[in-house]
């Protein structure tokens, strides 16, 4: 089991899969491995926090312990909004947007130009990245500065350690605090990693990547272990393969698939980078239009209505949604991690929320509940009424394909 140290001694963030969902990421467990703290799986016993309900689960003898692998961590605090907003403004400065990114976000997205411009969209070079960081500090007065900031780290060299920055290349997607700072960022990642998904009775890991298919779905070759044997095949990205026994009963499955294509721009388990948690961004989508009169440190409710705002996931997505509905969109970690959108839009003087998560999520149990969750949370904290937009899957995934496609989403209220 990988895991994460957290800011609570004794307790770790689980990075490989947890023994409760099964799902990787959020979930947290003791040293001792007695204790889960599972996000997913609700259980009697339960603590709310900043990214949502933890059930609390015992573990019983009947769960293996695993050997615990814990990441190196030499992170230090993240630095304050203001400080970090400086130097990933110099960052704008010294790395491009590339033109394939461009095009995706203009063809594939259908975002204009303007926006795509005005948004400072980037792109991390998948190579010199110490001369980006130099650069950077050039910008800025100190090279101290870029201690606490998540992505950057220094790198141990043949003439001492020096500046460079983390992460897969990829799209980088700025976040926006409520005075248009930038305060962190996420990456789109070009080749997300191959992941194994199993179920029933089979183990196994991938040995390579090789030669994708003539349409592009990837391949690799793996390593599975079925009953006593092992054998090594070669597995076709979205491609299940399924077990019977000649009796028709399930015995596995296994299907090689992408895994997140979002990643957090962060560095905490580096020497000298800093974490991008605690707590986590949101961001605040304007509609483009705003954004040339958006100063830095500036409330934006003298730019635009902000009684009523829509909370979605993934940034990217709010973006394009704002542009679409021309109204002020926010985008949170994650569907049980409204608390920490909870001050930001007191400040901003919102009177009503909107919640617009993907058709094909509202659906499960999971985000069920988070709702639950989210109304009873939001009433006792604020008086802002809460409302639910919803459409039906088959016209859009998220809130930005059903505009896309000239739909509207039907609004109906979760708490008056
Ligand atoms: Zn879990």
């Amino acid at each position: 089991m990988r895991l994460r140290r957290t800011r609570h001694v004794g307790w770790y963030e689980i990075m490989s899969q947890c023994p409760i969902c099964g799902k990787k990421g959020w979930c947290g467990i003791n040293e001792d491995q007695t204790i889960v703290h599972c996000m997913r799986v609700p259980s009697d016993k339960f603590k709310d926090t900043d990214i949502g309900r933890q059930y609390t689960h015992y573990l019983t003898e009947h769960i293996p312990r695993e050997k615990i692998e814990v990441e190196v961590s030499n992170a230090v605090e993240k630095r304050s909004n203001d400080h970090l907003n400086r130097v990933y403004r110099a960052l704008t400065r010294e790395i491009p947007l590339s033109a394939r990114h461009a095009n995706h976000l203009m063809n594939d997205r259908m975002m204009d130009d303007q926006s795509i411009r005005l948004r400072e969209y980037r792109t991390m070079p998948d190579r010199d990245r110490y001369k980006v960081a130099k650069g950077v500090i050039g910008r800025i007065s100190s090279d101290t500065d870029l201690l606490g900031v998540p992505g950057f780290f220094a790198q141990e060299g043949r003439y001492g350690p020096y500046w460079t920055m983390a992460g897969d290349t990829g799209l980088m997607v700025p976040f926006r605090s409520i005075l248009n700072e930038i305060i962190g960022w996420q990456i789109r990642v070009d080749k997300p990693k191959l992941e194994l998904t199993m179920e029933g009775s089979i183990k196994g890991n991938i040995l390579e990547e090789v030669e994708p298919l003539p349409n592009g779905l990837r391949r690799a070759k793996c390593s599975l272990q079925v009953q006593d044997k092992t054998l090594e095949v070669i597995l076709t990205e979205k491609d299940k393969k399924i077990c019977n026994s000649k009796s028709g009963q399930f015995v596995f499955s296994v299907r090689l698939q992408q895994g997140t294509k979002y990643w957090w721009w962060s560095s905490g388990s580096k020497l000298n980078g800093a974490s991008i948690g605690g707590p986590l961004p949101v961001h605040l989508a304007l509609p483009y239009p705003c954004l040339p009169y958006w100063k830095t440190g500036e409330d934006p409710s003298g730019l635009i209505d902000c009684s009523e705002i829509w909370i979605t996931e993934g940034a990217m997505k709010a973006d394009l949604a704002a542009d679409m509905m021309v109204k002020p969109f926010m985008a949170i970690p994650g569907t049980g991690a409204f608390r920490l959108a909870l001050e930001p839009l007191k400040q901003l003087g919102c009177r009503h929320v909107v919640l617009a998560y993907d058709a094909d999520a509202v659906t499960t149990p999971e985000v069920q509940r988070s709702l639950e969750l989210c109304a009873e949370f939001f009433a006792k904290e604020s008086d802002m009424a809460l409302s639910l937009a919803m459409w039906d899957v088959s016209l859009g995934k998220g809130i930005d394909d059903l505009l896309r496609a000239n739909y509207v989403p039907q609004v109906s209220s979760l708490l008056a």
